[in-house]
């Protein structure tokens, strides 16, 4: 069997390092756009910061030699053709495949002019970091401004201070981190962000970058503009599906897979950030683009190669903030039928139920508990009874044991 993987990140590595455990002797190719041995993209910030490249490089560098996965950098799949079970490089050679797994994860989203200007820079790759770190180090004592204040974005803030730039950040929304935290735990963030030094201005949308051969500033929608020696976007994350054009797989913001993570083709699979998957919780069809969906994703297009009948269970939304000097865990929806909190300084529990059950939560300065909320949340366990409890300091494993003795028993805990 030749599998074909396209994409080296979590995913595809993934699929080559599990097809390999259960394979010995199948051909596995695993292609990259880019030039290094396979990484994990949570750990850059963390490589620049500390010069580590463990984490980054989280199965050694050495890993497909061994595995011996026929690993191919700094190549581009430029089409795909079912009919002939063939892909396209951009060089024009083709190469034949048996199965096919599309992970070519996802690149910047950035719809603004001026996006594509030299001196406008991103961090959605290794290859875009190492070039943004190189100019941070370059104007280092200079001025950077970032638009968007996403997840990525508070990363690359923190960064480029610790470079020992003066750091302006552009939100549209009314807080930081809008699609993943609520408007508490984003204050908490904000005001963390603040002490950092960083200038989050907050309700300021960029139109555009300007400059003609070159980026010169960052334009905004009230008339004026920002100036400085960095310019960065970080708007959003796209899949990368450019390539399928005219191949039959259908897609829509990613591409869609069904319950085996199938495409719409024969013995063609997704997985990864680029896979149109649906929620775990809710079922609806989403793109999570986040690492642990990536990798059991992984897993089950694997064991569907091989042969076994593995379904996806469906994919979570979760993230945390690191770098911070603050932890931060987001999980799951950001609002329910009703809301338990409670705060301590800047130590926040966030509980987010829907009939009966928790749909989400955040947390702040302490991030213990995280565990038994989400597997009580998956296991979409009745916590009606555990109420106020959940937010007890102590609260942990021992009360989840107990909660579900109680629950086998018929026993309920006293609210
Ligand atoms: C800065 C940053 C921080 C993050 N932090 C977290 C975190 O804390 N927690 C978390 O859960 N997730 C985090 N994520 C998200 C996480 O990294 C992704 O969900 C994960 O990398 C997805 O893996 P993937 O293999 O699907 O895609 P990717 O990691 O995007 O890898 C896809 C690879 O395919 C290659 N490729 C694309 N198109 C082609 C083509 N046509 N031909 C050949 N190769 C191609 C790309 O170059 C890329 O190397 C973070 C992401 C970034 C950028």
């Amino acid at each position: 069997m030749r599998v074909v993987i396209i994409g080296a990140g979590p995913a595809g590595l993934t699929v080559a390092e599990t097809l390999r455990e259960y394979d010995r002797k199948a051909e596995i190719v695993l292609l990259s756009s880019e030039p290094f041995a396979p990484y994990a993209p949570p750990a850059m910030a963390d490589h620049f910061l500390t010069g580590r490249n463990e984490t980054l490089f989280w199965k050694g560098e050495d890993v497909c030699g061994r595995l011996g996965v026929d690993h191919r950098a700094n190549v581009r799949v430029t089409r795909v053709r079912p009919a002939s079970r063939q892909i396209v490089l951009d060089g024009g050679e083709t190469l034949d495949y048996h199965r096919l797994v599309i992970a070519s994860g996802s690149s910047l989203y950035a719809p603004l002019p001026g996006r594509d200007l030299p001196g406008v820079y991103d961090f959605k790759s290794l290859t875009a970091a190492r070039a943004l770190v190189e100019r941070g180090k370059s104007k280092a004592g200079g001025k950077a401004v970032i638009v968007g204040a996403g997840f990525i974005g508070v990363e690359i803030a923190i960064l480029l201070r610790e470079l020992g730039l003066a750091v302006t950040m552009v939100e549209m929304a009314d807080r930081v981190m809008p699609s993943m935290l609520d408007s508490e735990t984003a204050e908490i963030v904000l005001a963390a962000m603040r002490e950092l030094g960083i200038d989050v201005r907050l309700e300021t949308k960029a139109t555009g970058f300007t400059g003609k051969r070159k980026a010169t500033g960052v334009a905004l929608e009230s008339g004026s503009g920002i100036k400085a020696d960095v310019y960065v976007a970080a708007t959003g994350v796209k899949p990368h599906i450019e390539f399928l054009g005219g191949s039959g797989i259908d897609a829509k913001w990613g591409v869609l897979v069904d319950d085996h993570l199938r495409t719409s083709v024969p013995d063609v699979y997704a997985a990864g950030d680029v896979a149109e998957t649906f929620d775990l919780l809710t079922g609806k069809r989403y793109v999570h683009a986040i690492f642990p969906n990536a990798v059991t994703q992984a897993r089950v297009v694997a064991m569907n190669l091989l042969g076994y009948d593995t379904v996806y269970p469906g994919s979570e939304t979760m993230n945390s903030l690191k770098h911070l000097g603050l932890p931060v865990m987001a999980v799951g929806a950001m609002k329910g039928e009703e809301e338990l909190r409670s705060r301590h300084g800047n130590v926040t529990r966030k509980i987010f139920l829907s009939d009966g059950r928790i749909v989400g939560f955040r947390l702040a300065g302490d991030i213990s508990a995280a565990g038994v909320y989400r597997s009580l949340m998956i296991r979409r366990a009745d916590v009606r009874a555990i109420g106020k409890h959940l937010l007890d300091p102590h609260f942990s494993a021992g009360a989840l044991a107990l909660e579900a003795a109680a629950a086998r028993l018929d026993l309920r805990f006293a609210a």
